[in-house]
């Protein structure tokens, strides 16, 4: 089993939602978390949670749009500044914007794609620098069911979604003869603020602390075997 105690995670999107979850699982695992969204205020205030509920961990946060490799790359300096370097990404931040094909505009679509898709591809080429050094890393992207099943409004969105599955699928082929292992996760309905949900309504969806289990399950595995792809599922949706 691998341990989790003492590695450097960096968790994108980790202000809320399945990010706050997946942070707070690594620090209590005892791993070096760096945080980054786009807001400061609730990045601060998510650093405040995690270190009432493990004091002794030590936390890290930077505000990055991680649309923009530029404030990618910068947040990347800060983390190896604050954690001194890097042995795992979880590629979480994202959104969606849910509308017909041809009532998108240029820029909701760019924002889509720029975020769920690029921004995935900028940290985890910075990630991949550092990984090429210590010779060792694991790159964890957060997809969606959207990534494989497509539906009426989620053109942005689900293209964002089975790109990072295709994306996720070749960079683990290019890089686990490097020691660098990639897996990409597929959830569906998670109870967390996304497009616009209250998580406390929806008791019948999956919990972000359930997705953050997956991540520690994920990193646990043996050295010698990668869980390339997971789906999972609310086991009673709710019926229409
Ligand atoms: P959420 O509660 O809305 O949280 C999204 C997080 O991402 C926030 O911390 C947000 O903070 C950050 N973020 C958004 N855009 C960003 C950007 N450009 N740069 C940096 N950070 C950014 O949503 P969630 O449900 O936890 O979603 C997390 C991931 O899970 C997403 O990739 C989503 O597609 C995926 N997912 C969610 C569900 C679901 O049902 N909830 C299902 C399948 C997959 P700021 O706004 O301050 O930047």
């Amino acid at each position: 089993m691998s341990t989790i105690k003492g590695k450097r995670a960096v968790v994108t999107g980790a202000s809320r939602g399945i990010g706050l979850a997946v942070a707070q699982a690594l620090a209590a695992e005892g791993a070096h978390v760096a945080l980054c969204a786009r807001d400061e205020k609730s990045l601060t205030s998510a650093v405040e949670k995690i270190r009432q509920q493990h004091p002794a961990a030590k936390l890290a946060a930077h505000p990055a749009d991680v649309s923009d490799s530029r404030q990618v790359a910068e947040f990347f300096s800060f983390v190896d500044k604050e954690l001194g370097g890097l042995d795992i990404l979880v590629n979480n931040a994202g959104f969606g914007i849910f509308r017909a094909t041809g009532e998108l505009t240029v820029e909701e679509w760019d924002r889509v794609i720029g975020t769920n898709l690029s921004g995935a591809f900028y940290c985890s080429r910075e990630a991949l620098e550092r990984f090429e050094r210590s010779r060792a890393g694991f790159i964890i992207n957060i997809s969606s069911l959207a990534g494989k099943n497509p539906f009426a409004g989620g053109a942005a969105y689900n293209a964002s979604k089975f790109g990072m599955n295709g994306f996720s699928e070749a960079m683990m082929l290019d890089h686990r003869s490097d020691n660098v292992r990639v897996s990409y996760i597929m959830p569906g309905s998670v109870a967390t603020h996304f497009a616009g949900n209250e998580p406390g309504k929806a008791d019948w969806k999956i919990a972000p602390e359930d997705i953050a289990e997956i991540v520690l399950a994920v990193l646990r595995m043996p050295e010698r075997t990668l869980i390339s792809r997971i789906e999972v599922r609310p086991s009673r949706p709710q019926k229409n």
